[in-house]
């Protein structure tokens, strides 16, 4: 399978959405990072700091214990600018593969009666949770998710240069 090249993304064109952020290989397997861009950067307010880190709790306690999928999961955390999450994946998916799980996923965060692991032996902050907020982001991009299934720009980047700083490195942001 051919690795993505790396690319930047131009965050003034994102939509929410499920994208590719870079493929790696790891001897003869691909491992997939995604980006789950849950609001629109710079457009709409991040998601609640408090509410990120519940959803964090909630979905990754989701995938790690879906059947199906629980074994193809590395990863699952939050983006520092809040407003989406990185999906770490075994495989070379497309993005519209995981777009079934991720719904899910989200729909599940509706029925979650208390955040997974949110005492202090289990958290290193777990004062700040947001469990009713989880719930009205996860229900309002799980909707956007299922109205736009059929929608390609939510599965693929609008791509730029890859920024260079003044004292010539490359930046990343993850
Ligand atoms: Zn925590």
């Amino acid at each position: 399978m051919e690795l993505i090249p790396s690319f930047s993304v131009d965050h003034t064109k994102i939509v929410p959405g499920i994208f590719i952020s870079r493929q790696d290989e790891l001897g003869d397997k691909i491992i997939t990072t995604y980006d789950v861009r849950v609001t629109r950067p710079n457009v709409e307010p991040a998601v609640d700091v408090a509410a990120m880190h519940s959803l964090e709790h909630i979905i990754a306690t989701f995938l790690r214990n879906d059947p199906d999928w629980k074994d193809q999961i590395i990863y699952w955390g939050p983006m520092g600018c809040l407003t989406g999450f990185y999906l770490i994946m075994k495989g070379g998916r497309q993005p519209k593969e995981i777009h079934d799980l991720l719904l899910r996923a989200f729909r599940s965060v509706k029925d979650t009666e208390e955040v997974p692991g949110a005492q202090a032996v289990n958290c290193g902050n777990y004062h700040m949770h947001n469990l009713e907020m989880a719930k009205w982001q996860a229900a309002k991009f799980a909707d956007y998710l299922e109205e736009n299934a059929g929608n390609q720009q939510i599965f693929e980047y609008p791509k730029s240069d890859r920024l260079v700083t003044d004292d010539g490195r490359e930046f990343f942001d993850s």
